[in-house]
């Protein structure tokens, strides 16, 4: 693999090429990387303190779409801060009302406590603003007054139960509580790690008297696999491609060796477990990580941690794009980009958001709106170009007049192997996942291994829930993780494997959660 150095002994195309074969991940490449996914899962099942956290969740089931009432909704992601208020209709339906509040890096990187403070404020703010609330737990419920309650109950001084959706590494002690392991996605508020975020967040209600108890936990993750199972009737696998990525599915419980012998051991069963993929080989000795990935890293508030994410998810996609942006127009003695041009929006960290190479890519694919006049005929090369360099130009902010089309062209190159770099080691994910869970084997291993895996529910559907600001906006990013999944486990499964948008997952899966910890009666009284 080139060295950043030996960018400086080639001109042009060559160099161009020895750039992007860099982010290039062979067929070979794709197997060992799968490989090397399931045996740190493995190791994360059997003890704590790796690189992937398998995290269990205490969540012993999987909605079929049944369940029924009303629960107020918590979404900590890594861009929004949500509140919604969730009806379950029973009949694999619900319906949401939502609102959006925007945490600022103040809130992000400051203290907890203030974070917290705002979380709660948010929830009030909402609550106030959305009238009465209409779903509530009167202080004294059994459980089996609750698996009646399933309508919306109303008793004046009584609490609200709320599900928390909090979307980042948490060792789960029980549905209602954890303590997060670490921040991720550019959060580091201080006073948090370590401490119960069930607790932070009551705490915070608590000191503002509202009458609001956080009854569930979970991972954006588990809920979207919570939600694709309610409103498609099942799913062994939630995951997540936005702003970060990871994965939840549903594993079998004498798997989880690392739970000993407690009682959930005992009953047997199953478990969702929260993979927490992002953290996946930590020391890139499979990843295939380029000079460009390694400045990402080290600049990162996080150096040497969520390894996997930082090639795969939005939060870092631009930053790498910029970073070979950037190493281009620095190209001596002539420059290969922008005729030597950079701007300031181009030369900050950060300063190229993911959502920029969606874009190209869209101008590329021809898709979204061309000027009127073009709309009944597919657009041309160079008219993609154009739209391109347009982009460009608004985005990176240059002047116009230094962005040639072959700039607009090579710009177009560098998006396109970075996000299928992506998307192909995401089906690594998901094809580990498959595994796993006796669903797949890989189609090239060693007879031995595959021999020995027995496969479960041969010719079925699979379902997968997936959320996040790629999949849903960067152009096709499923159709080519669905290519290399093909790739690692054969055709057949591959169809079979049912991809659907978890559309509001967090918030449903938030209020599933809530429900089954009021169905429990979790020890706590209220
Ligand atoms: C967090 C996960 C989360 C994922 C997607 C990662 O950075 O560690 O807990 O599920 O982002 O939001
Ligand atoms: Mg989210």
């Amino acid at each position: 693999m080139p060295q950043t150095h030996a960018i400086y002994a080639h001109p042009g195309e060559d160099l161009l090429s020895a750039v992007l074969q860099q982010f290039d991940v062979h067929d070979d490449h794709l197997f060992n990387i799968t490989r090397t996914f399931l045996r740190e899962m493995w190791d994360g099942l059997e003890s704590y303190g790796h690189d992937m956290a398998m995290i269990p969740t205490f969540v012993r089931s999987t909605p079929d779409g049944s369940e029924k009432g009303t629960f107020l909704a918590l979404d900590l992601g890594g861009t929004n801060l949500r509140v919604c208020e969730v009806n379950l209709h029973g009949d694999k339906t619900f319906s949401l009302r939502q609102q959006k509040y925007k945490v600022s890096d103040a809130l992000k990187t400051g203290e907890a406590t203030t974070l917290f403070d705002y979380l709660a404020d948010s929830v009030d703010a909402f609550l106030t603003d959305s009238g009465s609330p209409t779903c509530a737990l009167p202080p004294s419920l059994t459980p089996r007054d609750l698996t009646e309650a399933s309508d919306p109950v109303d008793v004046h001084g009584s609490y609200i139960p709320l599900g928390l959706t909090f979307s980042f590494p948490v060792e789960q002690t029980a549905l209602d509580s954890g303590k997060l392991l670490t921040w991720t996605k550019g959060f580091s508020a201080k006073n948090a790690i370590g401490n119960d975020v069930v607790k932070l967040l009551q705490d915070a209600f608590d000191r503002k008297h509202m009458h609001v108890r956080c009854v569930a936990l979970v991972n954006d993750t588990v809920g979207a696999l919570l939600s694709r199972a309610y409103t498609s009737g099942g799913c062994i696998l939630g995951a997540i491609f936005g702003t970060g990525t990871n994965g939840a599915y549903v594993e079998d419980v004498a798997n989880i060796s690392k739970l000993g012998r407690s009682e959930e051991v005992k009953e047997g069963g199953l478990m969702v477990v929260n993979t927490e993929w992002g953290g996946f080989n930590n020391s890139r000795s499979a990843l295939p990580s380029t000079p460009y990935d390694k400045k990402v890293d080290r600049e990162s508030i996080n150096p040497g941690k969520q390894g996997f994410e930082k090639f795969i998810s939005g939060m870092y996609l631009g930053e790498i794009a910029r970073n070979v942006i950037v190493s281009l127009i620095d190209v001596a003695p002539k420059s290969l980009l922008f005729s030597g041009h950079s701007s300031k929006q181009l030369n900050k960290q950060w300063g190229v958001d993911t959502a920029v190479l969606s874009e190209v890519e869209e101008a590329w694919e021809g898709i979204g709106r061309f000027a009127p006049e073009d709309s009944s005929r597919q657009p041309s090369v160079q008219q993609k170009l154009e739209r391109i360099r347009d982009v460009i130009v608004r985005r990176m902010e240059l002047p116009p007049d230094s962005v040639s089309l072959d700039d607009a062209d090579i710009i177009r190159k560098i998006c396109t192997h970075i996000a299928w770099r992506a998307a192909r080691l995401s089906a690594c994910a998901v094809a580990a996942v498959l595994v796993q869970t006796g669903r797949a084997r890989l189609t090239r291993g060693d007879e031995e291994a595959k021999n020995t895996v027995t496969l479960v529910d041969e010719g079925k559907r699979i379902g997968v829930g997936v959320d996040g600001s790629l999949v849903e906006h960067y152009p096709y990013f499923e159709k080519k993780l669905r290519a290399s999944l093909r790739v690692l486990v054969g055709d057949d499964v591959e169809h079979r494997v049912d991809i659907g948008l978890a559309k509001d997952g967090s918030g449903v899966g938030a209020a599933l959660c809530a429900l089954v910890a009021c169905r429990q009666n979790i020890t706590k009284q209220y």
